[in-house]
């Protein structure tokens, strides 16, 4: 039979997951006690391209709490449907550098310092579905938008619920005080309820990766073709992943794997790269900040071996001017451009031209082989015929050349 030609990428992450096989430690969650019932060897992981292509390995199928990973998928719905500015009356998007778990709120506000810690998820939570819906309400505006995200029916495991039901006072306790603090958006009954409903439902590695490839995707599910939340809240909301979303370990991480990521005490881990991919890990013994051990030695070693670190230096990109060619008639100059124009590319365009734009000369801007032309690159590039004038004898010193229309298309918003 022939090799399929998906070979290499599942059997890069069946390598990842032989590799991580050998790392040892951590424990599995036992403050909520159904959480201690997990099999500490169950090791799966999934990888989702921001075009809805999966690959997984091991025990990708596999259903565990979602626990905090729900928390930036949360924050995406709260920031899609009130706005960053409304929000943030409630919540900072400033690192903590504390545990999961801290009872910190900003002194002068009241408010807890992120959305990827307890205190900020459950005023996160509190807050969707308005300040009139019950814990039922609010818990089914949760699991909903996290259905999208995913794209399937998401059940709720009852058994944790009420494990961490019974258990959660540490939790009702930063509602109490977010609630004194006049930041919480319910009050801490029905805050916690639909919090914790939350935090137990059942995911999977591969669901993960939809929905970390959905953010990747800018808001559009990749499998389902869905729009889940705007490309405004997807950007959001990786930002504080980027910045939060490993908690205490979240300055480490951005230097050793260096993508945005959430964590769960469940033992699963969301990481995706913008425009490329969404991954998922599980494997539930966790280390001292309560993420998994094996998760994070999994995104590592798949960062350094394929290069994702979202900060590295990819070197010089190719020139966006093709070719630059002057014709006999009348000095006109054809500059062919090319490939995706940014800001730096419609940058350089205008720098490495500007010599040819005189009196006697008139440049032609050909986009026929542009493939996109990103908004920065379309205000500094917009109005530069009608800026630059004509020349002496009358005719325009820059011309635009663009067959498809590449200079209008615009994204989706
Ligand atoms: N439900 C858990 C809690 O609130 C979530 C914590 C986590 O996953 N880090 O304690």
């Amino acid at each position: 039979m022939a090799a399929d030609l998906r070979d290499p990428v599942r059997s890069a992450l069946d390598a990842v997951l032989g590799t991580v096989r050998e790392v040892h430690g951590g424990a599995v969650a036992s403050y909520i006690p159904e959480l201690a019932k997990a099999d500490p060897d169950a090791l799966g992981v999934a990888l989702v391209s921001t075009r809805g292509m999966l690959h997984d390995a091991g025990d990708a199928g596999a259903e565990f709490t979602i626990q905090s990973v729900s928390k930036p998928f949360a924050f995406a719905l709260a920031v899609d449907t009130f706005g960053i500015d409304e929000v943030t009356k409630h919540v900072g998007l400033e690192p903590s550098g504390e545990p999961f778990n801290a009872i910190s709120l900003e002194p002068a506000t009241g408010r807890p310092l992120n959305p990827m810690i307890n205190a900020g998820a459950i005023v996160i939570t509190s807050l969707l579905g308005g300040p009139d819906a019950d814990a039922d309400a609010k818990a089914a505006v949760v699991r909903t938008g996290l259905e999208r995200f995913a794209g399937r029916d998401l059940v709720l495991a009852q058994d944790v619920y009420a494990s961490e039901a019974s258990t959660g006072d540490r939790n009702r306790a930063l509602a109490y005080l977010t609630r004194s603090a006049g930041t919480l958006g319910a009050t801490a009954e029905i805050a916690t309820d639909a919090y914790f409903r939350q935090c137990s439902l059942l995911v999977t590695a591969r669901d993960l990766a939809i929905m970390a490839a959905t953010l990747a995707n800018g808001g559009v599910n990749p499998v389902s073709g869905e729009r889940v939340v705007g490309k405004d809240a997807a950007r959001w909301t990786t930002a504080v992943m980027t910045s939060c979303g490993m908690y205490d370990a979240s300055g480490t991480w951005l230097v050793h794997v260096g993508l945005p990521a959430k964590s769960g005490v469940g033992g699963g881990i969301v990481a995706l790269q913008p425009g490329q991919f969404g991954i998922g890990t599980f494997s539930p013994p966790l280390d001292a900040q309560g993420n998994s051990v094996r998760g994070v030695a999994m995104l590592q070693e798949l960062s350094t071996r394929f290069d994702l670190h979202m900060l590295e230096h990819r070197g010089a990109q190719l020139s966006p001017i093709a070719s630059l060619e002057r014709s006999d008639v009348g000095g006109e100059t054809v500059a062919v451009l090319r490939g995706d124009l940014k800001f730096a590319g419609a940058e350089e365009v205008l720098t490495r031209l500007a010599p040819l734009v005189g009196d006697d000369g008139c440049l032609v801007l050909d986009f026929s082989a542009v493939t996109r032309v990103a908004e920065g690159a379309r205000r500094v590039l917009s109005g530069v015929p009608e800026r630059v004038g004509l020349t002496a004898d009358g005719r325009p010193r820059v011309v635009i050349r663009d067959p498809e229309g590449v200079l209008e298309r615009r994204d989706p918003a």
